[in-house]
C-alpha cells in the first residue's frame, strides 16, 4: 500500500478548518474557557492551512520563509489558547503562561534562523514538543474541580504528537540529509499525519466534552447555591445537613444548629428600599460565612432567616459562633450598610442518636421565637439561657 504524506496532512488540515468552523456555529453562545478552545483550534487549523501552502510554494523563497513562519505562530499560539482553556476547565484561576511565551519566541526564532534548515526544523519542533509537554503536565496535575475523562484523553493525544514532534525535530536538527522536508516519505512524516487525524478527532470529543461537564456543574451550582447571598439555598442545606447529622450519630460528636431571623426587616425594606434589605442580605450572609469554622454548612432557610449546621461543636462552641457572628455585624453594619442590622437565633444540639433534622430545626426556630418575644437583637441557646450582644 502506497501512503502518500501531502494527501495525509490535507485530511488532517481539512478536518481541524471543519472542525474550527463547525465548533463556535454549533456550540452557540459560550464561556471563556471553550471561547479560548475555539480560537486554540482556529489558530491551529489555520497554521497547519498555511504551512501546507509553504509546501507548493519555492522552497527558501520569501514566500517560504514568510507563510511557514505564520504557519509556526498558528500552531504554537492555537497551542497557547487551549492551554488557556485545559487550565479554566480544570478550575485554575491563574493559567501557565509559558506555552504563551513559547509561542511567541518560537516564531521569531524561526524567521531569523530559517536560513538554516537544520535549525530551524530543530528549533520548532524542539519548543513545539516543550509546549505539548508543559500542556500535558498541566492536564497530569489533580485539577481544582471534578473534571471527566476528557483530561486523560488529552494527556494520551499529546503524548503520542510529543513523540513523532520530538522524533522530527531530531531527525532534522541532526540526521538532515535523511530528513529533508516534512512532506517527505518518511516513516515519522506517515506516523505524524496519520496520528495528526487521529488527534483532530480525540481534541474535538475531548472539548465537546469538557464544554458538557462544564455546563453540568454551572447547572449542579445554580440548583444549590442561593442566587443573591451566595450561601446553599433551602434544599441544598437541608440535604447537606441531613448528611453531617448521620455522620455526627455515627460518631457520637455533637452537633448544633442555629437558626437566624433578621430582626424588623420589614422594615428595613419599607424604609430604605428593597435593594438595601438585599444588600443587608448579602452582609449578613458574608458575616455567617466569616465567622462559622470550616466544614459548617451555611443555608439561606427562607426570606431574611439563616441557618447554620455547626459539626463537631458542643454548646460552648455554638455560642462562640454567635458571639463571632453578632461582632461582626456591630463592627461593621453601620460601615458598609450605612446602617444597622440585629438578629434573633435560636440554638438546638442534637440530644440523642434518633434526634432528627427536623426535630432540631423546629426545636431551633421554637427558641428563635422565644428570643424575638423576649425583645429581640438576642439569641437563647438550648438551655434557653439568653446570650446577649457584647458592651
Ligand atoms: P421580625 O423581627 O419579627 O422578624 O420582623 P420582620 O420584619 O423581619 O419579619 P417579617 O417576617 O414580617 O418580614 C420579613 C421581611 O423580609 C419581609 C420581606 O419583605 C423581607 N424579605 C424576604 N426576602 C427578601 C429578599 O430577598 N430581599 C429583601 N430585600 N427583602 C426580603
Ligand atoms: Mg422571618
Ligand atoms: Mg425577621
Amino acid at each position: 500500500m502506497h501512503f502518500d504524506i501531502a494527501s495525509l496532512l490535507l485530511a488532517m488540515t481539512v478536518a481541524m478548518l471543519t472542525i474550527a468552523i463547525v465548533l463556535p456555529a454549533v456550540m452557540g453562545e459560550v464561556n471563556a474557557p471553550a471561547r479560548r478552545a475555539q480560537i486554540g483550534v482556529m489558530l491551529q487549523a489555520a497554521g497547519w492551512s498555511l504551512l501546507l501552502l509553504s509546501g507548493i510554494v519555492e522552497s527558501g523563497s520569501l514566500a517560504d520563509r514568510t507563510l511557514s513562519t505564520f504557519a509556526m505562530a498558528g500552531i504554537a499560539g492555537g497551542m497557547a489558547f487551549n492551554a488557556i482553556a485545559f487550565d479554566l476547565w480544570c478550575g485554575r484561576v491563574a493559567h501557565d503562561r509559558a506555552p504563551a511565551l513559547i509561542a511567541l519566541v518560537l516564531p521569531v526564532g524561526y524567521a531569523i534562523g530559517f536560513s538554516s534548515y537544520a535549525f530551524r526544523v530543530g528549533w520548532a519542533n524542539g519548543l513545539f514538543t516543550l509546549q505539548m509537554a508543559m500542556v500535558a503536565a498541566s492536564l497530569w496535575r489533580k485539577p481544582e474541580v471534578p473534571v471527566g475523562k476528557w483530561r486523560g484523553l488529552l494527556v494520551i493525544s499529546l503524548l503520542l504528537q510529543m513523540v513523532v514532534t520530538a522524533w522530527r525535530g531530531v531527525l532534522g536538527a541532526f540526521f538532515t540529509e535523511s530528513y529533508p522536508s516534512f512532506l517527505a516519505p518518511h516513516p515519522v512524516n506517515l506516523a505524524f499525519a496519520v496520528m495528526g487525524n487521529a488527534t483532530a478527532v480525540l481534541s474535538l470529543v475531548a472539548i465537546l466534552l469538557a464544554h458538557r461537564d462544564e455546563a453540568a456543574r454551572e447547572l449542579m451550582r445554580l440548583a444549590t447555591i442561593d442566587g443573591l447571598t451566595g450561601v446553599f439555598n433551602r434544599r441544598a442545606w437541608l440535604a447537606k445537613a441531613n448528611t453531617d447529622l448521620a455522620v455526627s450519630v455515627r460518631y457520637s460528636h455533637p452537633v448544633a444548629v442555629v437558626m437566624i431571623d433578621l430582626d424588623h426587616f420589614k422594615q428595613v425594606n419599607d424604609s430604605r428600599g428593597h435593594d438595601a434589605g438585599d444588600r443587608a442580605l448579602q452582609f449578613v450572609a458574608e458575616a455567617l460565612r466569616s465567622a462559622v469554622r470550616a466544614g459548617d454548612v451555611v443555608g439561606r432557610y427562607g426570606g431574611e432567616e439563616f441557618c447554620v449546621l455547626m459539626t463537631y461543636a458542643d454548646q460552648a462552641a455554638a455560642n462562640a459562633f454567635d458571639r463571632r457572628l453578632r461582632q461582626r455585624l456591630t463592627d461593621n453594619a453601620l460601615d458598609q450598610l450605612g446602617f444597622e442590622v440585629t438578629y434573633s437565633a435560636g440554638i438546638a444540639m442534637r440530644t440523642s442518636p434518633l434526634d432528627t433534622l427536623d426535630a432540631l430545626i423546629k426545636r431551633a426556630d421554637a427558641t428563635l421565637y422565644r428570643a424575638k418575644n423576649q425583645g429581640r437583637a438576642r439569641t437563647l441557646d438550648a438551655g434557653g439561657l439568653v446570650l446577649l450582644p457584647v458592651g
